[in-house]
């Protein structure tokens, strides 16, 4: 047996329930698939087993990639490589669905990573269904004027509507871990604000979230060198503070910096 290795996050889902349950969420028949670390394939065989298209899995562990060669042989293509160096829109012209038990310490940067690279409505996935960290996840679907709500709500709900389906126990998983998780069911929008670069959205929200207790006039004249027509035209409260900011808000001042600097 391969002994999981913690720097990887080799958590693998072994209840047959929840497996069930997330092959269920959608008709993947003729689909195009990802998975993102696939681990020992248990996942991959509930996916194989509803007739998709195609399965391309990006697995980073050399020894589970020789173990999942052995057990789908020409069933799926394997990719040895890091999810994170990785271009997913050369795989398929298809629109894929992408499943993937995260490893918890890259999550948030997978994630970010794909909507930060989405450019307009070229999306190359039809779904994304991922499991976090319950925290993590909490953080993904938090609403303004909640302690969650910051950079990672505001970011991800920019592009995709977020559905929760379910959290997951401990002992859904070998091994054990010590915390939570939570699964995220993920659509792209069809209409969204225009940012020419997400990266603003997250410069924004970095700088006003830094300080989330604080009222936002030290980040607003920090980033807008006190302009105060900004300020009126976004009829912004500078005594409010930074999770008082609904969504639009914070778009808006992604935009009209990225305006200010042509
Ligand atoms: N999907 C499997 C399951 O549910 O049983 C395993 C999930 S486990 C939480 C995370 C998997 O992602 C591990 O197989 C790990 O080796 C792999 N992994 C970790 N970091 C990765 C990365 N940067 N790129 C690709 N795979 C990675």
């Amino acid at each position: 047996m391969i002994k999981a290795k913690k720097s990887l996050g080799q958590n693998f889902l072994i209840d047959d329930n929840i497996l069930k349950k997330i092959i269920e969420i959608i008709d993947i028949k003729d689909k195009t698939i990802l998975e993102v670390g696939p681990g020992t394939g248990n996942l991959t065989s509930f996916i194989l087993k509803k007739n998709p298209k195609k399965i391309f899995v990006v697995e980073k562990d050399d020894r589970l990639v020789s173990s999942l060669q052995k057990k789908f042989q020409n069933q799926i293509e394997i990719i040895n490589d890091d999810i994170l160096n990785i271009n997913e829109k050369e795989f398929s012209k298809d629109r894929m669905i992408v499943y993937g038990n995260l490893p918890y310490n890259v999550s948030t940067e997978i994630l970010c990573k794909w909507i930060i690279n989405l450019n307009n409505n070229n999306f190359w996935f039809q779904n994304l269904i991922l499991m976090f960290q319950k925290e993590v996840a909490e953080r993904i679907i938090a609403n303004v004027n909640t302690s969650n709500y910051g950079r990672l709500a505001i970011l991800a709900k920019w592009k995709l509507d977020i559905k929760k389906i379910c959290d997951i126990k401990p002992s859904s998983f070998s091994p054990k871990p010590k915390i939570h998780s939570s699964l995220l069911f993920f659509s792209p929008k069809t209409k969204f604000f225009k940012i020419n670069d997400p990266r603003n959205i997250e410069l924004i929200t970095r700088l006003f979230f830094n300080h989330r207790r604080k009222m936002i006039k030290k980040p607003f004249n920090q980033l807008f060198k006190g302009n105060m027509e900004i300020q009126k035209k976004l009829k912004l409260n500078l005594n409010l503070r930074p999770q008082n900011l609904d969504f639009s808000t914070y778009y808006n001042l992604a935009k009209e910096y990225e305006d200010l600097r042509g």
